[in-house]
């Protein structure tokens, strides 16, 4: 490491990224600024993940119980983000509005605004050279086992479907490669979550999907839909029925109507009384098709969409029951990241919930190039694993349920801002952009339908913004 002249020698090496999303270009844009070479394993026929909309859905298994499923991305058509597009830019390629007819220049502009931005950080950074599209991977486990932290190897086995299809791997031929490191950027918010406590799912005998598999109202036309979970996605979806549904029917992951009617909620009935009613939780499923609720009332339902999230879920992922997911924990991961007896030739960026991105998987990539460059050092292994102990202990002191262990944002949001400056060097977020962040985040509880078309900037934000906007003067691929 050190040449004899006190300089650094950085090392370079060969990474394998599994996936293509924001998670995955972010870590192969760190990868190859720390000097390695990087080969992005992607299944789909673009980079972007969850934002390559695609109009075919898992047809034959709606309710995505086959792992994995076999289309990644769950957005649907009428999909705008939450987040402010302010905030949710790389760090030197930010996410500015731009004019024209293919462009969308709101501050909370729709998917396909967040695709094309992806692509043009690919093409001012050069990465789309470094991506294998329509390449999914099958395994990866150690080369030779047992792998041991720091020197290990990976095989990683991968099938190409020339066309992009979705169809049998089995069909098509089977590469095995050997890799120094791999960074895993799979991305959660593909394997559909269904829950647990409903009588009747498996007798039901009408349409049930979950969410994942909707694209647009039009199948729901003059029907009576139930949509599961009151979550962002159960909302827009909701809405997005009411246009064309006979009946909507919401229900809350809630035992009472006063628990599930939030001021939030009250104003989007207010909106949509005439179609929209809010429910407690369902308690179950009669094969004629009536819904009963917890408060005891029931409808009868033509299609049921369960809008319920989604879990974690690495199928490819051999380690020998180093790294396990267990209650939607992924572990044991230190900081989220590296699992302390495969690091650091083995790591995950993406896995935290609720968190600025492409920011913060900015910050976990730079942190893994420059760990596995040899510019930083992990703590040693015993320490890694205490560390995680000590996590879980705390939340749990503090009453956090176990599902939530990847949940920073929504626990402690100033953790993710504290983690670049820790670990990276990473110039810390502007304070306008959190303040900014901060008020979306208030103003869509306060208004869930509206918020996204209404601004009331501080004096703090609106001169961020000035500074921010004349970027769009200047390059910025530099
Ligand atoms: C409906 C919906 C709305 C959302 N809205 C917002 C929002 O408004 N704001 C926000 O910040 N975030 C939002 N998100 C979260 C969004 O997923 C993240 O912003 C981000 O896209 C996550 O990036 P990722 O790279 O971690 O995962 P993904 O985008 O899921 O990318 C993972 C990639 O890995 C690939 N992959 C998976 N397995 C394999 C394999 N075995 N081999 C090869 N490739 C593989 C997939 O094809 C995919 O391209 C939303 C998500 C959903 C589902």
């Amino acid at each position: 490491m050190d040449a004899g002249n006190g300089k650094l020698v950085l090392q370079s090496k060969n990474v394998c990224v599994v996936g293509g999303g924001m998670a995955g270009l972010a870590a192969a844009r760190e990868l190859r600024r720390e000097g390695h070479a990087v080969t992005v394993m992607e299944q789909s026929g673009d980079v972007g993940g969850q934002w390559l909309y695609d109009p075919r859905t898992d047809g034959a298994d709606p309710l995505g119980a086959v792992v994995p499923v076999r289309v990644p991305s769950s957005i649907y058509a009428c999909l705008r983000l939450i987040s402010p597009r302010e905030a949710m830019g790389f760090s030197d390629f930010q996410f500015l509005p731009r004019e024209g007819d293919d462009h969308d220049p709101r501050r909370f502009p729709g998917h396909r605004e967040v695709h094309s931005y992806l692509r043009e950080f690919c093409d001012a950074f050069g990465l789309m050279d470094a991506v294998r599209f329509n390449t999914r991977v099958l395994r990866v486990a150690a080369a030779a086992a047992p792998v041991t932290s720091t020197a290990g190897q990976w095989a990683v086995r991968s099938v190409r479907h020339p066309g992009g299809g979705t169809d049998d791997d089995a069909a098509h031929e089977v590469v095995e490669e050997v890799f120094d490191a791999v960074v895993v950027a799979t991305g959660h918010y593909s394997q559909p979550m269904l829950p647990s406590g409903i009588e009747g799912m498996e007798e039901w005998s009408r349409r049930q999907l979950h969410g994942h598999s909707y694209r647009t109202p039009e199948p729901f036309r003059g029907e009576t839909v139930v949509v599961v979970g009151c979550g962002d996605s159960g909302k827009d979806i909701a809405l997005d029925l009411c246009r064309v549904a006979r009946e909507v029917h919401l229900a809350a992951n809630a035992f009472s109507m006063e628990e599930a009617t939030t001021p939030a909620m009250s104003r989007v009935l207010a909106n949509h009384g005439e179609v929209l009613r809010l429910h407690p939780r369902i308690c179950r499923l009669h094969a004629e098709g009536r819904v009963e609720f917890a408060d005891g009332s029931s409808v009868v339902a033509d299609s049921l969409i369960y809008c319920t999230g989604y879990r974690y879920s690495f199928p490819f992922l051999d380690t020998g029951g180093a790294v396990t997911v267990e209650d939607e924990v992924v572990g044991p991961l230190f900081e989220h990241v590296f699992p302390p007896s495969l690091a650091p030739s083995l790591s995950f960026v993406g896995v935290p919930r609720k968190i600025l991105v492409p920011w913060f998987f900015e910050t976990q990539a730079k942190w893994v190039a420059q760990v596995l460059s040899g510019r930083r050092a992990l703590p040693p292994e015993e320490e890694m694993l205490r560390a995680v102990e000590e996590h879980y202990r705390a939340r749990e002191a503090a009453g956090v349920p176990r599902k939530l262990t990847h949940n920073i944002g929504g626990v402690e949001p100033l953790k993710m801002y504290e983690f670049g400056e820790k670990y990276c060097d990473f110039a810390p977020l502007e304070e306008w952009k959190k303040e900014l962040i901060v008020s979306s985040i208030l103003s869509m509880k306060d208004d869930a339908e509206t918020f996204r078309d209404h601004t009331d900037d501080s004096e703090k934000v609106q001169k961020g913004l000035r500074a921010w906007r004349g970027l769009a003067a200047r390059p910025q691929d530099g």
